[in-house]
């Protein structure tokens, strides 16, 4: 039995990870990624605000040591769902089962003047140089501002307006600065309105200006102002963007999209292909695309094909709860959680910023460390 599992993210991690736990070397596992390592959402933030060093905040796929699992440094050119065969940079694979955890790309380029008069605050890849933009910053208009949606992350553009406004306050230049935060929704986190409301409340502490149901529709770099959906304009001195979300290529060219995400049942987050399942952002579950929900599909999805491989009925059901952890700044943090169940409005709790769940919070990706990779991120990095 060969099980595939491409995009080696928080859904290909856990799933490859309770795959082994669960069959060891009785099942041949391949995870295909095109990078060399990994590095959390969360962790970005940190190396933007110079709270994380960037070569600290990533975790190296050569430490993937698992019973049964092959990690292959490959980029996935061609999926045939139908066939289940994967095509990649370093050869053919044939599956038994297929699980597509490739995520979600981005698209800066697609809304017009964000790479020439703005910057991606979600790619790893941006990260270290925006760090270097915000060393140099003198203070002025700094515009948070999110171009469409569904984006990862929902909290995360709220977050980073907080630590926006940490960060100048640290520098002594807050004063002269001025910080807005501009969002497609309607409120900071719309399935949870607890966390909303103590989001606008910090806002307004905080003097961040908050416009919500506003969508950027480009950048004029050369007079430096973001032009909104109405034809409404906002100058600016820094500009933070979230670029458009995209499926990756070869997941549109597979056909598997419907609407641009790939469909699943919701339960078994099988696609309409049998034995190909999806998890994560790449899907349209219903769920935030975020990694907590990608992490606990993933766990869904290997407790069915460990079953099966065994002979047994899979039972397994995804049960659309997610927690989410949710930067305040001032060194706090606060926690949400929901639950999305199909044609229900979500339901969920909120527990108010404090240190104790900024300690959670650190525990959160320790813990995924050393159960993904094997090393304790303290001591080994
Ligand atoms: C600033 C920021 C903060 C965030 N904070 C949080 C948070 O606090 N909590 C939370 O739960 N989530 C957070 N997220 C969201 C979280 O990072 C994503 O939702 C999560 O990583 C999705 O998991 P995934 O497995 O679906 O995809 P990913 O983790 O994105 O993994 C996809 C993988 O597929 C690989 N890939 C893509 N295309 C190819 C190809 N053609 N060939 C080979 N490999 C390919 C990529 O290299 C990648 O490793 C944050 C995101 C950002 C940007």
């Amino acid at each position: 039995m060969r099980v595939v599992v491409l995009g080696a993210g928080f859904g290909g991690l856990e799933l490859t990870t309770r795959l082994s736990e669960r069959l060891g070397g009785d099942v041949d596992v391949v995870l295909v990624d095109q990078a060399d390592s990994f590095m959390f959402g969360f962790s970005k933030l940190d190396v933007i605000f110079g709270r994380a060093e960037p070569e600290r905040a990533r975790h190296p796929y050569t430490a993937l040591v698992k019973p049964g699992v092959e990690f292959v440094k490959a980029t996935v050119t061609e999926i045939d769902p139908a066939a289940k065969v994967v095509s990649t940079s370093a050869g053919e694979f044939g599956a038994d089962m297929i699980v597509v955890a490739l995520g979600a790309d981005l698209d800066p380029g697609a809304t017009p003047g964000l790479l020439e008069g703005g910057h991606d605050f979600y790619s790893a890849e941006a990260a270290p140089a925006l760090r270097r933009v915000l060393a140099n910053f003198e203070g002025g208009h700094v515009v948070v501002a999110v171009t469409s949606t569904p984006f990862k992350c929902p909290p995360a553009p709220s977050e980073a307006a907080l630590l926006v406004h940490d960060f100048l306050t640290s520098r002594g230049l807050r004063a002269r600065s001025e910080i807005s935060l501009v969002m497609p929704l309607p409120a900071p986190i719309p399935p949870s309105p607890a966390a909303s409301e103590a989001l606008l409340a910090a806002f307004e502490d905080r003097r961040i200006s908050w416009h919500p149901g506003t969508k950027v529709r480009e950048l004029d770099p050369v007079r430096r102002v973001a032009v909104f959906a109405d034809g409404s304009e906002m100058a600016y001195d820094l500009f933070l963007g979230v670029p458009e979300h995209r499926v990756p290529t070869v997941v549109e060219a597979s056909g598997m999209t419907v609407d641009g995400w790939v469909p699943v049942n919701p339960l078994t987050l099988e696609t309409s292909y049998p034995g190909v399942y999806a998890v994560g952002d790449v899907t349209s579950v219903g769920t935030p695309k975020a990694g907590v929900f990608a992490e606990s599909q993933a766990g869904v999805v290997a407790d069915r094909i460990a079953a099966v491989v065994r002979g047994e009925a899979p039972t397994a059901e995804y049960d659309g709860l997610g927690m989410c952890y949710l930067e305040f700044g001032h060194e706090e943090v606060a926690r949400v959680t929901v639950r999305f169940m199909s044609g229900q409005a979500p339901t969920g709790t909120y527990e108010a910023p404090s240190t104790a769940l900024a300690r959670d919070k650190k525990e959160f990706a320790s813990t995924r460390t050393r159960r993904w990779f094997g090393y304790d991120p303290e001591l080994s990095l």
